[in-house]
């Protein structure tokens, strides 16, 4: 059976317009030149769907739709509108138009409404409160959506950090106030720009391939990842941002929003904190390695005394010409060590250029303990990699961490204990373990092992900052370190290095 449509409109040309595509669409048409008439015929024929013009002499369309609604309420009502009126349109939606559409009527358009207004009137009375339903709870869910937004970018502009928003194609597509004030400036508004304007140049190179790897990642579910990078502010300044980064997808578009902290001045308190550190470290084995310098000096200076004797003979000479120079030797190697483990570099950077070779860090470490008292009475057990590992990193830096595991170790065994120093290849990354037959940690200990200022030892001997260089210097280079202690039995840390 074909569906009824009732077309009501005073004006004949567009009654006769629309009963024309109407009636070549498989829709049985009723016409009326006014809403009496076409009240008359609802109330005689059965009536799938009124379309009516909104404005006509005498009642008007939403007069119609009133009358509608209190005698024949499952009858959808289509609106036409001359003028886009919004106070008529809203009348209508009010009033339950089902639908309203603008003159000049375009086919599709009306065919296209006229659809949906049949199924409509075929639902049944439940779906029809469904229909109702559903369009209240997008109406609820659009209000709630321009809230969250609200609240959304209420917070992006209240927070200290910078949050950047960039496409796939590396160009920025949104940024908070902070970024603005920190980065944009009136001739750069870095919206729109490739994200590289905010590099500088010397690190050009490793934040693309940062930003690659992370765009390339197949993972398309939202994902973090952090790094520390050094961005250029407006002023041309260089900061140390650490950066989170997460991907997410936005119907077809995929986004990834950076939220940069700056944290230049956590740096500069860490490097004044491994200052103090290295201060400390030299401080304890200063006083054992002038105790080695006065024995060069005592076999130097004895000698050339016997040599400089009018009656010393060629022999004697000779000897002593050999233990000077043979002694000089030593001390240059050991100034040559205590300059490189205790050198003050400016800046506290991981340049990515850093490389080192870990078994020459780990012979420089311990030719400066040899020197020293300290390992004396250590059962040393030293066992390297044959060949040479290449790992990324700073050679003092790297000694610095070797070092301070390794008087740790000799404290835990009161000095007297046994030290393994193992340096090999696990799953093709170079690795160092330090272990000790010493006193161990309890858990206690160990949740606090990385801490600051945390140390169990007395007042003087331990500065509780050894630890947390550790750590410092690992965050720095991405060097993995584990610990496995047992109180009573001993420690061993592990450090895996990424490979050079
Ligand atoms: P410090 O050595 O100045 O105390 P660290 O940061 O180097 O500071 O170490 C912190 C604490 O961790 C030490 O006081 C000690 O209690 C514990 N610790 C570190 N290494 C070992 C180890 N090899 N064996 C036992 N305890 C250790
Ligand atoms: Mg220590």
């Amino acid at each position: 059976m074909k569906p009824k449509v009732l077309i009501i409109d005073d004006e004949e040309t567009i009654l006769n317009a629309l009963s024309r595509i109407l009636g070549r669409s498989m829709y049985e048409v009723y016409l009326a030149s006014s809403p009496e008439k076409g009240m008359h015929i609802i109330q005689n024929s059965v009536i799938d769907v009124v379309i009516s013009d909104i404005m006509m002499e005498g009642l008007s369309g939403i007069d119609l739709i009133k009358w509608v609604n209190q005698n024949t309420p499952d009858i959808p009502v289509i609106l036409i509108t001359g003028n886009p009126d919004l106070t008529t349109a809203k009348e209508a939606v009010q009033y339950k138009a089902f639908d309203y559409i603008q003159k000049p009527v375009e086919r599709t358009k009306i065919l296209e409404v006229l659809k949906k207004a049949i199924e409509f009137r075929h639902l049944t009375e439940k779906n029809k409160q469904n229909f109702y339903e559903t369009i209240r709870r997008v109406e609820n869910l659009t209000k709630r959506n321009q809230d969250l937004n609200y609240q959304n970018s209420i917070i992006l502009d209240t927070t200290v950090d910078c949050v950047i928003t960039v496409r796939p194609n590396s160009e920025i597509f949104s940024i908070n106030r902070s970024t603005r004030e920190r980065f944009a400036t009136v001739d750069m508004p870095i919206v729109g720009e490739h994200i590289s304007v905010l590099y500088p140049p010397k690190y050009e190179k490793i934040l693309n391939r940062i930003f690659y790897i992370i765009i390339n990642q197949n993972t398309i579910s939202p994902r973090r990842n952090s790094a520390e990078i050094v961005l250029l502010d407006n002023k041309g300044k260089e900061i140390s941002c650490d950066v989170s980064i997460c991907k997410y997808r936005i119907g077809d578009e995929t986004f990834y929003t950076g939220i940069i902290r700056d944290i230049s001045e956590r740096k500069m308190l860490t490097q004044k904190l491994i200052e103090s550190e290295k201060i400390s470290f030299l401080n304890s084995i200063a006083s054992s390695i002038g105790h080695e310098i006065n024995n060069s000096l005592t076999a130097i200076m004895g000698f050339i005394e016997l040599a400089i004797q009018p009656n010393a003979d060629l022999s004697l000479k000779d000897k002593a010409i050999g233990i000077a120079y043979s002694q000089g030797q030593k001390l240059r190697n050991l100034t040559y060590n205590l300059l490189t483990l205790g050198k003050s570099k400016e800046g506290w950077d991981a340049s990515p250029d850093d490389r080192t070779e870990l078994n020459s860090c780990l012979d420089e470490v311990l030719e400066v303990f040899e020197k020293s008292n300290r390992l004396k009475r250590c059962d040393l057990q030293v066992q390297k990699h044959p060949s040479s590992l290449p790992i990324q990193g700073n050679k003092e830096k790297i000694g610095l961490i070797i070092s301070n595991l390794i008087l740790n170790s000799a404290d835990a065994t009161n000095n007297t204990g046994r030290i393994s120093i193992h340096s090999y290849i696990d799953k093709g990354e170079p690795c160092i373990s330090i272990e000790d037959n010493g006193m161990g940690m309890s858990q206690e200990v160990l949740d606090k092992l990385y801490e600051p200022y945390f140390t169990t030892k007395p007042v003087g001997k331990g500065t509780g900052l050894g630890m947390f260089v550790v750590r410092e210097i690992s965050r720095l280079y991405g060097i993995k370190y584990a610990v496995d202690s047992k109180p009573g039995v001993g420690t061993k840390f592990t450090l895996r290095f990424h490979k050079a």
